[in-house]
């Protein structure tokens, strides 16, 4: 990445007062505010932000992060599900020019039209997505914002620590999951900062960890039929103990036996388990399953 990112742990950083919150914090909608300077200017730093950039922000909550944000960008704009905070940030910031605020929820608004006109009307060069995300469905975010056309440079998002660890787990290594694989398949992964409990208000029981999904060009391996390539990922990993040559019994219209063809002609033993596999070999697997169903069916 470009700018060296922090990665010690931040928790002592100037703190705004807890009580000076407008809103009750709705445990529902995962609302943890940000209390730690130190962390936002870890967040802000982190995401190489500049006048050229749009910043595409989720869930703003009162604001803390947003205001930063806004000092650095040409325009953020942030989409925010509560209408109570909504209400509240129209407030805060209806004399600032570059920061727009959307009422909806960021797995249903139309992020590439956002985009699109707001780079146009603005004349910004890179969008780039930020956000202390609703911990409740950080996966669900993180995918749709990894599949959808945005075009955006990359994702700064804080999550939950067990959540990025796995996300920061290299593709075959004992930590890796399902999630580790979709993650790398498009983006390189980092770590900003971490942040115990302490920075947010109220305290989440989790600690966090803040990361840089860096997009790329072109996915890290070439796959014929992505869907069927992660789904025979899910597949591998649905019981993790289990070796691949049981696990995969789980995909739709295979045998074991079809699954060991399979495992031989992509030179993996029939032994091993999904973590252990690399990224290519799981693209050869996933290859070599095809073959063979379109074998079964001649
Ligand atoms: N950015 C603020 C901060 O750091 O202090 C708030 C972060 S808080 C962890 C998550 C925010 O996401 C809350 O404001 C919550 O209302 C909002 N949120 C929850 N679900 C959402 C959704 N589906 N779409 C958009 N925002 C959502």
């Amino acid at each position: 990445m470009g700018k060296a990112a922090k990665k010690s742990k931040v928790n002592k950083g100037s703190r705004s007062k807890a009580g000076s919150s407008h809103v009750r914090p709705a445990k529902a909608l995962g609302q943890n505010f940000l209390i730690d300077e130190g962390v936002i200017d870890a967040i802000v730093e982190g995401s190489d932000i500049t006048e050229e950039t749009l910043v595409i922000e989720i869930g703003p909550g009162e604001g803390a992060l947003t205001d930063r944000l806004a000092e650095s960008a040409g325009r953020v704009v942030a989409v925010e599900l509560d209408e109570r905070l909504v209400k509240l940030l129209r407030v805060k910031f209806f004399s600032a020019e570059n920061v727009e605020i959307i009422h909806g929820d960021i797995l249903e608004v139309n992020l590439p039209e956002i985009i699109e006109s707001n780079l146009k009307e603005y004349g910004l060069s890179e969008v780039r997505i930020v956000g202390n995300l609703p911990y409740y469905i950080t996966t669900p975010i993180i995918m749709t914002l990894l599949e959808a056309n945005t075009g955006a440079k990359s994702i700064t998002a804080m999550m939950q620590k067990e959540v990025g660890d796995r996300l920061l787990a290299e593709p075959g290594s004992k930590l890796s999951g399902a999630i580790t694989y979709a993650v790398h398949y498009r983006a390189d992964v980092c770590k900003v900062v971490e942040a115990g409990s302490e920075c947010f208000y109220p305290a989440p029981k989790v600690d966090s960890v803040v990361l840089r999904m860096d997009l790329l060009d072109e996915p890290a391996v070439k796959v014929d039929d992505e869907d069927f390539y992660f789904k025979t990922i899910k597949a591998g990993f649905i019981q993790r103990r289990k070796t691949l040559l049981n696990s995969l019994t789980t995909l739709e219209g295979f045998e074991k036996a079809s699954i060991e063809k399979a495992l031989n002609a992509a030179g993996i033993e029939t032994n091993r388990r999904a973590e252990s596999l690399t990224m290519q070999e799981f693209a050869d697997l996933a290859g070599a399953l095809k073959k063979e169903l379109a074998n079964e069916r001649l």
